[in-house]
């Protein structure tokens, strides 16, 4: 069985076939599926979604959605991590993090959110998922001034050093789409030299399709389906089989280390059935 720790389920682009991506993803043996928040909008869509589903879920604001969030955000994100503390299917705070890819956006207040948002994690007693993008040193700083978060940094994407840092410092690194590419040198280097108990299995759909659902934006355009180059998480075997070659292991002992890992990260995760 897999554990896909990373979907947008909540995205528009499933809003078509929603029920059938599940049932995809279950036929396929992907048992279990994480749910991130982005936005304070959309806290209780995701919580819905995994009640519905029979999935599970993470409360938090995204960077590239904190410039938009109201003075208010971060105590209405915490009055909601209060308000569903017992909730068996909130596993984890995020998706919280840094991007210093994207232009335009204010560094100092993303940087704020994600301080705030790790105490509110510490506080509520949950794991981390965090997104990097050109930030991994910035949020290791943030990491090591206060001790005490763990969890997963999400589509890892940064240096072997920086790797081995968020790992000492007890995180799992997301692996997916990204790494069936032939030119993401740097990213399948770390895919097949990081420990196993390091690796966790993702999606991050609709986003990251592997390279045999990538299509240009031109390409898409052209089909006029905008559902073309869209992935899921029924893709994660395939991409995981891949991981697996690298690493010279078999599917099957890489999903066993990867669902361990996944709920090493987001313990609440172990206590779930599986749908
Ligand atoms: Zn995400």
């Amino acid at each position: 069985m897999w554990i896909d720790t990373h979907c947008h389920l909540d995205a528009g682009e499933f809003d078509a076939d929603r029920a059938d991506v599940v049932a995809r993803a279950a036929a396929v043996g992907v048992r279990q599926i994480v749910l991130p928040a982005v936005d304070v909008n959309n806290l209780a869509t995701v919580r819905e979604l995994a009640h519905r589903f029979g999935l599970a879920y993470a409360l938090g604001i995204h960077p590239l959605c904190v410039d938009n969030a109201g003075d208010g955000a971060l105590a209405r994100l915490d009055a909601e991590l209060q308000a569903h503390r017992d909730d068996p299917r909130l596993v984890a705070v995020g998706e919280i993090g840094i991007d210093f890819f994207i232009p335009g956006l204010s560094r100092e207040r993303q940087e704020h959110f994600y301080a705030e948002q790790l105490a509110l994690a510490r506080r509520h007693e949950l794991p981390v998922i965090v997104h990097v993008r050109r930030s991994a040193d910035m949020l290791l700083k943030h990491l090591r001034r206060h001790a005490g978060n763990r969890g997963i940094v999400h589509a890892f994407n940064g240096s072997a050093q920086q790797a081995e840092m968020f790992v000492e410092l007890g995180f799992k690194l997301g692996f997916g789409g990204a790494m069936t590419f032939d030119r993401a040198l740097q990213i399948r280097r770390l895919a097949e030299s990081l420990p196993a108990d390091a690796i966790v299995m993702e999606t991050d759909s609709p986003d990251i399709p592997p390279h045999w659902l990538y299509r240009t934006a031109a390409e898409r355009e052209a089909s006029g389906d905008p559902r073309q180059a869209r992935n899921e998480p029924a893709q994660l075997p395939r991409i995981a089989e891949q991981l697996a070659q690298l690493r010279g292991v078999t599917p099957a002992e890489l999903a066993e280390s990867t669902t361990a890992n996944a709920i090493a990260a987001l313990p609440r995760l172990g206590a779930l059935g599986l749908h």
